[in-house]
């Protein structure tokens, strides 16, 4: 049987709750290739399922993990985009049989496709995110796969929502210089307005790499939650 190429972050709590986080990627697979990445650039840029050798193995060790950490929810938080392992359906119905809670963080994109969208819809909790509002932005910065446009992706994340009856999280990472202007906020209003999600989480790049470039500082973080999170 092939090595496990599953790996974790040590389990923490979050609003009470013992989450442990999972990649079920053995390298990056994204569909997009963003400058900011905190993973590197992508050589696998894709957006059709990937099959990966190890994953019996996988599911043995984390169903070892359970057992012995007893978490209340595993969070899918890849090296990219968790969707594509081609696995992931079995991996999320395994977690389930555990009695377990599911998030699973996905960019988004691939959730308004029929594949994708009924694999998500099997998850308590699903993260989608934005980063930048122009689509001059969103090709430069986060350079999808061709033919990907900005209207696109946030269509395909109200489409998600509209059919989706678990908790539908939206990550906005507000880039200094791209999605921290008045211009922006209020587009950001009306994308908020189109997803509905059950819950905001308002963001900032923070990896040291590129936070001096695209990060913004705490209080500016401050300020655009409070007006986002009043949306
Ligand atoms: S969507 Fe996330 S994982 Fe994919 S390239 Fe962008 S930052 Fe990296």
């Amino acid at each position: 049987m092939n090595a496990s190429y599953f790996s974790y972050k040590d389990i923490y709590i979050e609003e009470k709750k013992k989450v442990l986080e999972v990649n079920i990627l053995p390298e990056k697979f994204c569909n997009f290739d963003c400058v900011f990445c905190p993973i590197g650039r992508s050589q696998n840029k894709t957006d059709v399922h990937k099959s990966f050798n190890g994953t019996d193995s996988s599911l043995i060790e984390l169903e070892s993990k359970i057992n012995i950490l007893n978490p209340d929810l595993v969070f899918i938080n890849s090296k990219g985009e968790a969707l594509l392992n081609d696995r992931i359906d079995d991996i999320i119905d395994f977690i389930k049989t555990k009695g377990k809670s599911v998030r699973l963080f996905s960019n988004g994109y691939l959730l308004g496709k029929d594949k994708y969208m009924s694999i998500a819809n099997k998850c308590d909790e699903v993260v989608g995110e934005i980063k930048v509002l122009s689509e001059e932005d969103f090709q430069k910065l986060q350079r999808p796969i061709e033919g990907y446009t900005l209207a696109e992706y946030i269509s395909n994340m109200a489409t998600f929502r509209r059919q989706y009856s678990g908790e539908f999280i939206f990550e906005i990472t507000v880039i200094k210089g791209y999605s921290d202007d008045l211009g922006s906020i209020e587009k950001l209003k009306n994308i908020i307005r189109k997803i509905s999600p059950d819950k905001i989480i308002v963001a900032k790049i923070s990896d040291k790499r590129f936070e001096r470039k695209f990060g913004i500082t705490d209080e500016k973080l401050e300020e655009i939650s409070k007006t986002l999170l009043g949306t």
